[in-house]
């Protein structure tokens, strides 16, 4: 496990505090989130990619779907115990 050899890291994409880097010569893919590292390949990227998405749609149906009054909160409130 050695590695002395330089890994030049490329940023393919960033905003904020959220990053996306890629190593040419390892393939290492890493999602900087904050503080947070997360050590990935592009196999991983894709579906994470994918599940984000799928979750931003999602919230968005919730979201369209709950009335200006508040249903959701209703649901939550008799769900707890
Ligand atoms: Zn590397």
């Amino acid at each position: 496990m050695n590695s002395n050899k330089r890994h030049k890291k490329v940023a393919l994409s960033g905003n904020g505090d959220c990053r996306v880097v890629f190593c040419p010569d390892c393939g290492t893919l890493e999602i900087n989130l904050g503080a947070s590292t997360i050590r990935t390949n592009s196999e991983s990227l894709n579906i994470l990619s994918s599940v984000l998405n799928h979750a931003k749609v999602r919230l968005a149906q919730m979201q369209d779907a709950a009335p200006a009054n508040g249903n959701i909160q209703q649901m939550r409130l008799g769900r707890i115990h």
